[in-house]
């Protein structure tokens, strides 16, 4: 019997077991991860961003613990010697309507507490001659990073502080009695006293599996990269992104540097034909099935068929995926787009199609589950931890 056990090897569940064993130094801890590797599907396929927390609706868990996050892992980053940059980002609009949104996102930022500045036309050219716009919002606080690499230095403290991490291991049952909870793979069983589950694209069936009636259904969003060739790797010094469209969850296509030193392009949002399966047209009969069944998913394709048609265009076409990048970087050609691997966003739409925004992290008396960790989360993982921590009760033995 563990005092603990987590499931999921993201950066949310190797974050949480950390902050486990940091809170209780003596207990005994166990993290299941099914892929090969720790952080292998989201928190390895990402933009790398450390989000400043401006987009987020003020008061939201997302505006609240991106600014903790984004804070939090530069601090951790820098005490483990990870690399990571505060380049800054810049906001571009290109037209009126961008314009007017950018002056809503500047209101929004101060009620958000952050700092930052709008720029003028001049000012834009002035800091970045390949960008063009009728003016941008200045992030000075946004910064790049290795999330899989926060992950792996997250996951020595916690082998350090004596956890168990176990790798290719999937959960396949999930059990909960008044005393503890059973955990079941096809090969072993184990029990803990209390549960984490953190299963990223996964979640709405590893709440199933527990009992919980969910009302939400992951749908698979696939976020397509390009990169640019290395002579252009330094075509701009900050992150570039468009002004966001404040009724659609994900960000826009922007530039942004990594931490390796490449500058991507990316990513789209399409909807996905499978949760885990990285490749173009990558197919899963039971995860198109699965939200083909659910009511939501129509809801959602009838309020965004416009938007759903123009990704899935752009997607099949170089040319269209490069006219939205050129829209503030001009001088971008169709051979600066070079392949890149696709990360796969996990978007919970509850039954009567509402896109959930906002983290969302449900409680039964033995465990713990998280329901919704999209973006910003890799930025936000170390307070989310914190607060799975604070909902948790002590181990046996203390
Ligand atoms: C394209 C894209 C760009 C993004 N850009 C950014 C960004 O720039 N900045 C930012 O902050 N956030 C970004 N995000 C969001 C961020 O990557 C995620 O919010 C974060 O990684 C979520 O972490 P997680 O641990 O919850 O999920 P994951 O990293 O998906 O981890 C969940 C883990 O659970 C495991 N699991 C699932 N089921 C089981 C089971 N039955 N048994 C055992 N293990 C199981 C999975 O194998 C997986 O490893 C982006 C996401 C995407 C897809």
């Amino acid at each position: 019997m563990y005092d603990y056990c987590v499931i999921g090897g993201g950066i949310v569940g190797v974050a949480t077991a950390r902050e486990i064993l940091r809170r209780h130094p003596d207990a005994s801890l166990l993290l299941l991860e099914k892929a090969g590797s720790l952080g292998f599907h989201q928190t390895g396929h990402n933009s790398g961003v450390i989000h400043s927390g401006i987009y987020y609706e003020p008061g939201s868990l997302k505006a609240e613990l991106s600014r903790r996050g984004a804070e939090a892992t530069k601090a951790f980053a820098a005490e483990h010697n990870i690399l990571f940059d505060v380049r800054g980002k810049l906001l571009v609009a290109t037209n009126p309507v961008e314009h007017a949104r950018m002056v809503a996102l500047y209101e929004r930022s101060k009620v958000n507490g952050l700092d930052v500045e709008v720029i003028d036309r001049a000012e834009l050219i002035r800091r970045e001659p390949a960008v063009t716009g009728t003016g941008a919002l200045f992030v000075p606080t946004t910064g790049i990073v290795d999330y899989r690499r926060i992950t792996d230095v997250l996951a020595d403290s916690v082998r350090a502080a004596g956890g168990e991490i176990k790798l290719g291991v999937e959960v396949v049952g999930i059990t909960e009695s008044t005393d503890g909870v059973a955990i079941d793979s096809l090969e072993e069983s184990w029990s803990a006293t209390q549960l984490v589950v953190c299963a990223g694209l996964q979640a709405d069936r590893m709440a199933r599996l527990a009992g919980i009636a969910v009302d939400f259904q992951i749908i698979p969003f696939r976020g397509e990269y390009y990169e640019l060739p290395e002579h252009r790797s330094k075509l701009v010094h900050h992150l570039i992104y468009p002004i966001p469209d404040p009724d659609l969850p994900f960000l826009g296509v922007h530039l942004s540097p990594t931490a390796d030193g490449k500058l991507t392009v990316g990513p789209n949002a399409v909807l996905g034909l499978a949760r885990e399966k990285y490749r173009k047209f990558g197919f899963d009969g039971r995860d198109v099935w699965e939200y083909l069944r659910f009511r939501g998913f129509y809801s959602v394709a009838r309020a965004n068929m416009r938007t759903g048609m123009g990704e899935m265009r752009d997607s099949l076409s170089k040319r269209g995926y490069l006219a939205r990048c050129r829209k503030y970087c001009p001088e971008l050609t169709r051979g600066d787009l070079l392949p890149r691997e696709a990360g796969i966003r996990a978007q919970a739409v509850l039954r009567d199609g509402t896109l959930v925004h906002d983290f969302m992290i449900e409680r039964t008396p033995r465990s713990v589950h998280v329901l919704n960790a999209p973006s910003p989360a890799a930025t936000s993982a170390l307070p989310i931890a914190e607060m799975i921590a604070d909902k948790l009760g002590q181990p046996r033995r203390s």
